[in-house]
């Protein structure tokens, strides 16, 4: 991957002023024609990431954290699976947010995920995040039922109130050292149904399907106008939205990494620099590990 932001700087949204969904179509795959080129470009691409994150770690200070969203079967985990194939375990943690417990619907909306944030020097991925309070809550005002917020609490304003906060806390974060990527998988309405379809077709893969996915289907514009809403008021310079082209699941793993890329290396790491105490301490463990040769021999 030559330049990571070649590949990724088109799908970026900073500002969301004048985002229309309707714009941004899902099987754009730029310049590529073809899967095998894209795979060969995700593999350098695999690569490049493990060293930055090799150095993130090393350098431990600022923290990454991505975060996920998409309707059904646009390919959340699959994109998570390849891309972080070649990341040290380690320094890397993924959460995947369902439906919340009671425990969970007993505080904030926030406190949830808040409390999976990646420390510095690692790497979190959200699958399903806080924007889910924006998005499933916002389609199904039954779940906002379920928070028991105060009643007083809950008027027209709640949406623009949440993103208000979330974008306080995503900007809070970036002070502190967090970097915030964000990622929607952009579908289609027809690729979701022939993916769908596959998942009923073939038993290997029935195990993906569940019953609620076909209902949720049902809402498909509410969610896209959410998702529209959510991405115009959200979207920010240290907090970007990238709308990711997902009917070609190739093409969305390619974009994916590039932006992760770009983030990694807009941070301009490298290993910590040894000062001269520490010069000492390593010379010292140097002769002490010779001697040990010599007296062996
Ligand atoms: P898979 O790819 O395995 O289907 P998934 O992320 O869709 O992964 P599911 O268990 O199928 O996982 O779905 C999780 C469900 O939880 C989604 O429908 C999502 O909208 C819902 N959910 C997530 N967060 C919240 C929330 N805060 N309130 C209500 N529902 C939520
Ligand atoms: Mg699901």
């Amino acid at each position: 991957m030559s330049r990571a932001s070649d590949f990724a700087d088109k799908f970026k949204v900073t500002k969301g002023k004048d985002f229309r969904l309707k714009d941004w179509d899902p099987a754009d795959t730029l310049k590529f024609n073809d899967k095998e080129q894209a795979e060969r470009i995700l593999a350098e691409g695999v690569e490049k990431l493990a060293k930055l994150q090799d150095k993130l770690y090393a350098d431990d200070r600022w923290s990454l954290l991505l975060i996920f969203q998409a309707m059904d079967a646009a390919g959340k985990d699959g994109t998570i699976k390849h891309v972080m194939s070649g990341i040290n375990p380690q320094g890397c943690q993924v959460y995947s947010f369902k439906s919340p417990s009671a425990e969970e619907l007993d505080h904030d909306f926030l406190w949830r995920t808040t409390r999976c944030l990646p420390e510095r020097g690692r790497i979190g991925i959200f699958n399903r995040s806080y924007y889910e309070e924006v998005l499933v809550v916002r389609v199904h005002p039954e779940f906002l039922e379920k928070q028991r917020m105060p009643r007083k609490l809950v008027d027209k304003d709640i949406w623009e109130g949440r993103y208000e906060s979330i974008n306080d806390f995503e900007k809070h974060l970036s002070r502190n050292g967090t970097i915030v990527r964000k990622f929607f998988l952009n579908v289609s309405k027809d690729e979701q149904k022939a993916r769908f379809m596959k998942r009923l077709d073939d038993p290997d893969r029935n195990w993906k399907f569940s019953s609620s996915d076909a209902k949720e289907r049902q809402h498909w514009d509410e969610y896209q106008a959410a998702y529209q809403d959510l991405i115009r008021a959200t979207a920010s310079k240290h907090a970007p939205w990238y709308v990711v082209p997902a009917d070609h699941k190739w093409f969305s793993r390619v974009v994916v990494a590039a932006a992760i890329i770009d983030a990694l290396e807009s941070l301009n790491l490298d290993y910590p620099e040894v000062d001269a105490a520490k010069k000492a301490e390593l010379a010292e463990a140097r002769k002490l590990l010779d001697g040990e040769k010599k007296r062996k021999s």
